[in-house]
């Protein structure tokens, strides 16, 4: 019997990794023959990583930290979210050998903010608290949907500005503005899309988990709020945004849409969302109640 098809994800540190969770129940779920594992790859041998992964028949990759940015330039071809993001999460080996680097964040977050809400952010007044990698993403996507006003504020006053610049060149028709933590209650003035991309309320450190990255009484009544973070699936940020009579969308939801987009691409198959989301809670529960 053949061995089943390869797919992974790369990163440094992986053993944390919850993708394989998803994916392999995925192909169990639709009876489709794929194995999906976790590879810790040290930085130094990305590129040797990624060539052997088309050597030995993957049909595709996921990038995660800290190489999303690195393995840009090992690609042939680029999506269109992937180039203005300057960012690759997900690679296609191509029957002809080619490398097709794709950008998922961005539409996963999209595809689960419309399921939930019914809303998109074009013409909206949107915030992103953070900016890293995540917050790019999220930026550059509110950017391209046309948003009316978006605002990045950052711990890291340069990085806001920088993260603020990149997406006005990436899309020129954005005017985006950035800016620190400080006064978050005139960023969020009237907001109707904040978005946090911090690691604040993340589990793994009690008081970053009891830390929420906005005041509640900042979050604007009616707002939508939605969170990067998915470990508590429900995090003080939600909590808050639920108190202050908020529209909630979970982190958990943009993990889960971000792999369908990739496992469609992959496979040119649904991935059963409601199921994969199932399973995710469990893990998290597993994990949470392990280590916690
Ligand atoms: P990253 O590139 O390392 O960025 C981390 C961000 O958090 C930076 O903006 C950083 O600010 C900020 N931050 C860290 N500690 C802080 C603190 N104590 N106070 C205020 N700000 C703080 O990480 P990332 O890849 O963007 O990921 C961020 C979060 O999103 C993680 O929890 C990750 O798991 C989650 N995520 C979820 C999904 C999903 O599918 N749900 C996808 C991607 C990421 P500085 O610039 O000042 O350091």
């Amino acid at each position: 019997m053949p061995n089943p098809i390869p797919l992974g994800v790369f990163g440094f540190p992986a053993g944390h990794i919850l993708s394989p969770v998803l994916h392999n129940k995925a192909a169990e779920e639709l009876g489709l023959d794929y194995h999906y594992l976790a590879y810790e790859v040290h930085p130094d041998y990305l590129e040797e990583a990624v060539r052997g992964a088309r050597a030995m028949g993957f049909r595709g990759l996921t990038i995660t930290i800290p190489h999303k940015v690195a393995v840009v330039k090992f690609m042939d071809e680029l999506s269109e979210d992937a180039r203005l993001m300057g960012a690759v999460n997900t690679i296609i080996f191509e029957e002809d050998g080619r490398l097709i680097g794709h950008n998922t964040d961005g539409i996963g977050w999209l595809r689960f903010l419309e399921e939930t809400t019914g809303e998109h952010p074009r013409e909206k007044k949107c915030l992103v608290l953070g900016a890293g990698g995540a917050a790019r993403a999220i930026a550059v996507k509110i950017a391209q949907c046309g948003a009316a006003h978006l605002e990045i504020r950052n711990r890291t006053y340069e990085k806001a500005m920088e993260l603020a610049h990149f997406v006005e060149k990436s899309v020129p028709s954005s005017k985006v503005k950035g800016g620190g933590l400080d006064d978050l209650y005139s960023a969020a003035d009237g907001c109707e899309i904040i978005v946090n991309t911090t690691s604040l309320g993340m589990w793994g450190n009690a008081e970053r988990m009891a830390t929420p990255p906005i005041p509640e009484d900042a979050i604007p009544n009616g707002c939508i709020c939605s969170d990067a973070v998915y470990i508590p699936p429900d995090t003080e940020f939600l909590k808050a945004a639920r108190r202050a009579g908020a529209q909630i969308v979970h982190g958990t939801g943009w993990l889960v849409y971000q792999a369908a987009a990739a496992w469609k691409m992959w496979t040119g198959v649904d991935m059963p969302t409601d199921i994969v989301m199932e399973v995710l809670h469990e893990a998290l529960e597993l994990r949470l109640g392990i280590e916690g």
